[in-house]
């Protein structure tokens, strides 16, 4: 573990639709080593996740699929409306998630680690784990359009979800890099060379 912490290390974060997964493939594409948080907690809490026990125990069998999956949509909407079922919930999901991550980071093989973590501004162990944060930006209503068109969700849960998130002022002052992604998907890829350039020279130093 103390390995993973001295190794250069970005954290890639945004807001949900904001484009982290489209921007971290293309730095991966370039020779970055991906972890991504968000797959990592999905793995948690797939039919066999590691996580799967302790939610059954705590939650109950209501919350989890006939597979043996946690029943995300059903745990969305109850820790909404439960403030403790969240923090419970994430008791269970943030070690594992933790110890998970750094294993992963560990096997890696890149020019330099990018993890993908999409509430890392809501997170002050997050910020002090990597060496420097990288925020993909576009609007508010981008986002919308973007998450409602990919997911089919209605329009209040986006921004129930969105509300739930850190605000965009409050990710752009905690980035050190920021890729704008507003416009024409074309548009991202020297902003990302630059940005690979960046972290491979840095990675050396
Ligand atoms: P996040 O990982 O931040 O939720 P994604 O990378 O999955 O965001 O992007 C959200 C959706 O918007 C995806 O369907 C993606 O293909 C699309 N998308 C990303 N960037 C652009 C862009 N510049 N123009 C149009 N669509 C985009």
């Amino acid at each position: 573990m103390e390995q993973g912490k001295r190794r250069f290390s970005i954290g890639l974060t945004g807001g949900i639709g904001s484009g982290k997964t489209t921007v971290a493939d293309m730095l991966g594409a370039r020779g970055a080593a991906l972890v991504d948080t968000d797959l990592i907690a999905h793995q948690l809490t797939a039919p066999g996740g590691s996580a799967i026990p302790e939610i059954h125990a705590q939650f109950g069998a209501a919350f989890l699929t006939a597979e043996g999956a946690l029943d995300r949509g059903r745990m969305r909407q109850y820790v909404f409306s439960d403030p403790q079922a969240k923090s419970r919930l994430e008791s269970i999901l943030h070690p594992l998630i933790r110890i998970e991550t750094e294993r992963a980071a560990e096997a890696a093989q890149g020019a330099y680690l990018i993890f993908v973590v999409p509430l890392l501004v809501e997170s002050s162990s997050w910020k002090e784990r990597v060496s420097r944060v990288l925020v993909v930006d576009c609007s508010e209503e981008t986002q919308l359009r973007r998450v409602i068109s990919r997911s089919g969700l209605p329009e209040a849960q986006v921004r129930a979800i969105m509300a739930a998130q850190a605000t965009r002022a409050q990710r752009l002052a905690a980035a050190d890099d920021v890729i704008d992604n507003d416009g024409e998907p074309a548009a991202l890829a020297p902003q990302v060379d630059r940005l690979h350039a960046l972290y491979s020279r840095l990675a050396m130093q």
